[in-house]
This record gives C-alpha cells, sequence and structure tokens, in this order.
C-alpha cells in the first residue's frame, strides 16, 4: 500500500480536528454531567458488549487466526464488562466533593476539592487485548463526565471496524467516536489537542506519542511494555507455581504486555524448574498446532521476529527446550510452540527486548540479592512476579525493586482488581487508571475555598500597622 499523501494527511487531519471539535463543543454545553447521565453512557456500553459479544469474539479469533474463544471471554469481554459494572455502582461516591482540613489560620472557611471532568480523552489502543484495552480506558474516562475519541488497532482490521460501526450505534458521535486506521492515522490522532491522551502499546512508539502529546502540552497517560521478571525462590513449591505461570506466560500465546518475560531462578533448581514448567505446558497445552485453546502470533512478521530472537540465541550459546517436538508449520498458521531458553546472556536479543511471544529464558541466580540486581539494572518492570512462602524474602522483594505492579504466587491477577491502580512506571508507562484510579486519572481535583463571612483575612491587609508583628508571631505558630 502506497503511503498517503499530503493532501490525503490534511484531509485526514481536518476530518479528526471535525470530531474532536464538535465533541469540545458539546462538553462545552454540558460540563458536569449528572450521574444518571454518565450512568446511562456506563449502560449503553455495557448494553454494546452484551450485544455483540460473539461477533467480536468471532471477529477477533479471525483477526488473530486463532485465538481462543475463552481467552476472549474472559480476558476482554468479562473483564470489560465487570469493570463497567464496578465504575456504575460507585459513580455517586466518586463523584461527591472531597472536604479537605483547613488551615487553622483560615477558619471558619472551608476547604474542598471538586472532581471535574477534562473534556475529550483520546485513547490509541494496541491489538493484544484489542477490545479490553480500549474499552477499559473509555469505562473511567465517561464514568468521569468525558468525551472519547478512539483509535484502535489496525492489525485487528475486523474488530476495530466492527467496533467503530457497534460504538456509531450505541453512542452519538459528540459522545464518542472510533477512528479506524494505521500508524499514519495514529499520528495524525496523537497530535490533536486532547484534553488527555492515554496510549496503550510499545514503548518505542509511546516515546512518539508523549512527544507529539507534548507539543500541545496535552497530558498523557502511558501504558507500555517491557521485560517483566518472575522471580522463582528457593522457598516455592515447584509444581504449584509452574501451573500458574505457566498460564500467565500462554495465554494469548505470551501477547500480553504483563506477562512473565523471564524466570529469575535459583541456580540449584534451574533444572529441575525446566522439568515442572514443560510438564504444565503438556497439561495446559496437549498440542499447539490446531489447538483452538492456543493463540495464533499476530502476523508473519511477529512469528518471524521471534524465531529471530530463539535463531540468533541458540547461535549466541543457549539451550533450546522445547516442550512437544518441533513440527513444521503448514503455510499461513502462526501457532508458535512454547519454548524455554537456558544459558541466555545480555548479547542476546531475546533478553534486551521484550519477548512478547510465548518464549520463555530461564536465568539462574545465586543470592536473593542477585536477583534483585538483575532486575534494577534493568529498565522498571511493567509487572513482578514472586513465588515463594519465605515472607522475607518477598518483603525484601517488594521493598527493593520498582514495578507497575506486583502478583505474589500468581500471575497477572493483579491486572483484574478492580481497586488497584494499573500502569507502568519509568519506561514500562507512566500514569494509572482502572477504578476510582481512572475516574480520578481523567478528572481535575479541582482545590475550592471557600471564605466565611466572618472572615479575620482583613487583619493582615495593608497599610501594614507596627501591631501587626504580635499578630503575625502567632498565626506563624498555627500554621
Ligand atoms: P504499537 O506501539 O505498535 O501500536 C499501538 C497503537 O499505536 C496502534 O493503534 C498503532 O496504530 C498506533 N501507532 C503506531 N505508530 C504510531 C505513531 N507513530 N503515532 C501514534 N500512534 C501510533 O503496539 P502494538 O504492537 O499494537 O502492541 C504491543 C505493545 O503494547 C507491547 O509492547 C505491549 O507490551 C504493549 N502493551 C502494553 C499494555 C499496557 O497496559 N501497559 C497493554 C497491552 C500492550
Amino acid at each position: 500500500m502506497n503511503a498517503p499523501t499530503e493532501a490525503e494527511l490534511s484531509t485526514r487531519r481536518s476530518e479528526l480536528l471535525a470530531v474532536l471539535h464538535h465533541q469540545r463543543e458539546a462538553f462545552r454545553g454540558d460540563m458536569s454531567p449528572s450521574r444518571p447521565i454518565r450512568a446511562d453512557r456506563l449502560n449503553r456500553l455495557d448494553r454494546l458488549l452484551e450485544t455483540h459479544a460473539d461477533r467480536f469474539a468471532d471477529l477477533i479469533q479471525k483477526d488473530f487466526g486463532v485465538r481462543s474463544r475463552t481467552e476472549t471471554v474472559i480476558a476482554e469481554v468479562m473483564l470489560s464488562r465487570a469493570a463497567i459494572r464496578h465504575a456504575g455502582k460507585r459513580l455517586r461516591a466518586w463523584m461527591k466533593p472531597r472536604r479537605a482540613p483547613t488551615s487553622l489560620a483560615f477558619w471558619p472557611g472551608r476547604s474542598l476539592v471538586l472532581r471535574q471532568p477534562l473534556g475529550v480523552i483520546g485513547i490509541i489502543s494496541p491489538w493484544n487485548y484489542t477490545l479490553q484495552l480500549a474499552v477499559g480506558p473509555l469505562t473511567d474516562a465517561l464514568a468521569a463526565g468525558n468525551r472519547v475519541m478512539i483509535k484502535p488497532s489496525e492489525l485487528t482490521p475486523l474488530f476495530s471496524e466492527a467496533f467503530r460501526a457497534a460504538v456509531a450505534e450505541f453512542f452519538a458521535p459528540e459522545e464518542v467516536a472510533v477512528v479506524t486506521g494505521d500508524a499514519g492515522t495514529g499520528k495524525e490522532f496523537s497530535a490533536l489537542p486532547f484534553d488527555h491522551l492515554v496510549f496503550t502499546g510499545s514503548t518505542a512508539v509511546g516515546r512518539i506519542v508523549a512527544e507529539a502529546a507534548a507539543k500541545n502540552l496535552t497530558p498523557v497517560t502511558l501504558e507500555l511494555g517491557g521485560k517483566s521478571p518472575a522471580i522463582i525462590d528457593a522457598s516455592c513449591d515447584l509444581s504449584s507455581v509452574c501451573d500458574r505461570l505457566a498460564w500467565g506466560k500462554l495465554i494469548n500465546a505470551g501477547q500480553t504486555c504483563i506477562a512473565p518475560d523471564y524466570a529469575l531462578v535459583p541456580r540449584t533448581q534451574v533444572e529441575a524448574f525446566a522439568q515442572a514448567l514443560q510438564s504444565s505446558i503438556r497439561k495446559l497445552f496437549p498440542s499447539f498446532q490446531g489447538n483452538p485453546d492456543y493463540t495464533s502470533i499476530i502476523s508473519e512478521r511477529h512469528l518471524e521476529r521471534l524465531r529471530d530472537l530463539v535463531t540468533e540465541a541458540k547461535t549466541l550459546g543457549a539451550r533450546v527446550i522445547e516442550p512437544e517436538p518441533p513440527q513444521d508449520l503448514p503455510a499461513g498458521a502462526r501457532q508458535m510452540a512454547p519454548i524455554l531458553l537456558i544459558g541466555v546472556n545480555d548479547q542476546m536479543r531475546v533478553m534486551r527486548e521484550e519477548i512478547f511471544g510465548p518464549i520463555l529464558p530461564i536465568v539462574p541466580y545465586d543470592a536473593l540479592d542477585d536477583a534483585i540486581d538483575y532486575v534494577n539494572r534493568r529498565d522498571r518492570p511493567l509487572a513482578l512476579y514472586w513465588f515463594g512462602a519465605d515472607r522475607a524474602n518477598r518483603d525484601a522483594v517488594l521493598a527493593k525493586t520498582i514495578s507497575g505492579g506486583v502478583s505474589i504466587n500468581d500471575t497477572l491477577a493483579h491486572f483484574a482488581q478492580h481497586d488497584l491502580p494499573f500502569g507502568g512506571v519509568g519506561a514500562s508507562g507512566q500514569g494509572h487508571y482502572h477504578g476510582e484510579y481512572g475516574f480520578l486519572r481523567f478528572s481535575k481535583e479541582k482545590p475550592v475555598f471557600v471564605q466565611s463571612r466572618f472572615s479575620g483575612a482583613s487583619l493582615i491587609y495593608p497599610p501594614y500597622k507596627p501591631s501587626l508583628g504580635a499578630l503575625l508571631r502567632v498565626l506563624a505558630r498555627f500554621t
């Protein structure tokens, strides 16, 4: 496909700007939508998902080649609808102004914090959980009373187009609008002067998006990726750990932003761990090719990248373990069987890039502090997993590492907690959302001071008299 001409780009830009202006106008007409209005928007979003869930699952399946229908139902539809209901039930409490303590010197004035919608929120979403990562931020933005424009991924074209049409069926364009298109459209989209922009995708594109948003001083929430470690403690029971680790790694064939990227394992347990993990993988997925529970790699290009990572690691000395004997994939099939790697090092791309596929390098460590150092010498991860029974070690890992989120003795589970903030830190992202944290992310918390009729403030107005000194000394003790 040819790159768009300057004239085409300019038309696209004007179309996007027109939608934004339309939404902004509508927002100005109702800058503090009432609770029933917000609840109605959330209900419509829920009905949209209820109405189209089956079709969406079919289309996502086609976009991927094979996408486990159960995974789509659990990780996309159920999770999204649960978040919508969670927000709907709590709107009244979240919208309430908060009383704040007032400094003594200003009594009997009052302080409060209003939670006000920001205006128009832009959302750019990726392909890996194409529905959930569009609907999740949309839910929080609507709960907070905003208008929303969404640019979903071009790598799930069937779903993205159906989602655009479904949104147009349930929402007026000045409430929510979906704009489909490729990276070029994404570029135009991220240059719009939104009141807030949420980007979910790769760290590399996140940098570009943040730069584009900075030109408008548009605040951003960046939900990025990275290498999330799983630390296996010497105190852990391998048989119970490996099922959980294999599930978290292989759901969506490893194409999950918070999938464990690599495992840090006590050196003496590496072989036992690799054995136990292979058993778990075979139990969860008795086969890969043709298995409807095992998702395909999204595209030939992504599959090629993953194969290259393995080939390079092998060439540089890594041992490749395949839980199932290797088979040639039929043309067009992209269900890549899982691969464990032992003997990896930092020269290998597999240890420098986010893997985002069913490859798990196993990195040995001697003392716990070595494992902690290994994590801390790298970019801050989006997620960190710790498996074990030793509380002191667990607390040391929690205190000495910084990551977007943590699950202890499980994988992925922290993402599904509506009352926990979700988001990265450093290279894995900035800002967080979900539940009330998302509501606040898309609100202006506006501080308001209400002066009393009986204020003594005029005592400190000019002209300043010498007697003011004594009053200021008293005030200084109480402020
Ligand atoms: P991507 O960065 O390639 O694309 C994401 C979105 O950005 C797409 O809609 C794309 O069209 C758009 N885009 C591409 N180039 C752009 C540009 N120059 N300007 C503006 N928009 C542009 O990411 P992807 O391949 O779709 O998703 C995989 C990545 O997303 C992984 O790194 C993964 O870790 C990350 N991810 C993060 C989270 C999270 O919540 N932190 C969730 C899912 C995925």
